[in-house]
């Protein structure tokens, strides 16, 4: 069997292309989208990262605003910096890039968002709100995933999902996603012993462990859906994902390429969840009359 590779890029294309007619609408009611990244520290991926964002933003036709601080900003700057932000008519969604430089604790800085602007998710009321079942924004990771699982049509229901590893941004809420659409999960982590007996047991196998081969196809159930959110880069410079790509793509039927493959669709959910966040806005300044 040769796997199917899933194009996160071509799959987040489309999702660019219905969200114009969302962003046009909002555009009507004298709305421009707008997205707020906080970076601290200069930390080249970061910097990538974003640039990629500010980047998406642009071609959706949404604002977007970078606020830089340096690696020794005290907390209560940024604090004070979110609490604006927070409060900008122009910014539906903040996102503070992690990792956060180390004195800096990302739990609390993260929880102060508002909520309503929290579009990774990342927040302990929309985590919180996710395992209840009613999430305002769900992290754009675990989001792309299932957006490209449905995509391609994969059943979730009744299958087996193993998720290896189990970070708040990823693993965890990844997890929650596919039990609330009847997967019998498994989450495995740094500590499970014999991984591959896990593995193996997966109709749908997610692998986010950041450890470049973890994966190998004798780890893989014949026909398995593959879905690889690692992006590790090698001494030569390469980027590749958790998975051993030839050996898998060898035995499962659906497998995500690193890069173009869930990379994409991070993004373009965080986009998607800030046109949510701007349509919100506003439901929400509505008078009681107009919404009925
Ligand atoms: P993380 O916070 O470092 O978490 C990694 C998880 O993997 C941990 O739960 C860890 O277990 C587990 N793990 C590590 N080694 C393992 C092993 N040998 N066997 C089983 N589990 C193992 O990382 P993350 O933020 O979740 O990200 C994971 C990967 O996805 C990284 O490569 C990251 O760059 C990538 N990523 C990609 C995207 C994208 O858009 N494609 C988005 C986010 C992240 P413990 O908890 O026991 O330590």
């Amino acid at each position: 069997m040769t796997a199917i590779l899933l194009d996160g890029a071509a799959i987040a294309r489309q999702v660019y292309s219905q969200l114009e007619q969302r962003v046009a609408a909002l555009n009507n009611q004298g709305v421009r989208p707008g997205l707020a990244a906080v970076e601290v520290g200069g930390n080249p991926a970061s910097l990538v990262y974003i640039r990629n964002k500010v980047r998406a933003c642009a071609a959706a036709g949404l604002h977007s605003e970078v606020h830089e601080f340096t690696a020794d900003c005290p907390e209560s700057v940024l604090l004070a910096a979110l609490d604006k932000l927070n409060r900008n008519p122009l910014v539906h969604g903040i996102i503070v890039q992690l990792p956060l430089p180390r004195g800096l604790e990302a739990g609390r800085i993260v929880q102060s968002i508002a909520i309503e602007k929290d579009v990774d998710g990342f927040g302990w009321r929309n985590l919180g709100a996710l395992i209840a079942g009613h999430p305002l924004f769900v992290p754009g990771t675990p989001l792309g995933v299932m957006t490209m699982l449905d995509h391609a049509g994969i059943a979730i229901e009744g299958r087996n999902a193993v998720v290896v590893g189990r970070s708040t941004v990823v693993g965890k809420p990844m997890a929650l996603l596919l039990i609330a659409r009847g997967a019998t999960v498994t989450v495995c982590n740094s500590k499970t012993v014999d991984l591959g007996d896990f593995t193996r047991r997966a109709d749908i196998l997610v692998v986010a462990a950041g450890r470049a081969g973890l994966v190998t196809g004798d780890m893989v159930k014949p026909g398995a859906v593959v879905i690889d959110v690692g992006i590790n880069r090698r001494a030569d410079g390469k980027l590749v994902g958790d998975v051993a790509f030839e050996s898998v793509r060898a035995k499962a039927s659906y497998l995500t390429p690193v890069p173009g493959g869930v990379g994409p669709m991070t993004v373009a959910m965080l986009i998607a969840n800030t046109v949510s966040a701007a349509e919100r806005s506003i439901a929400a300044t509505r008078p009681a009359s107009a919404t009925r």
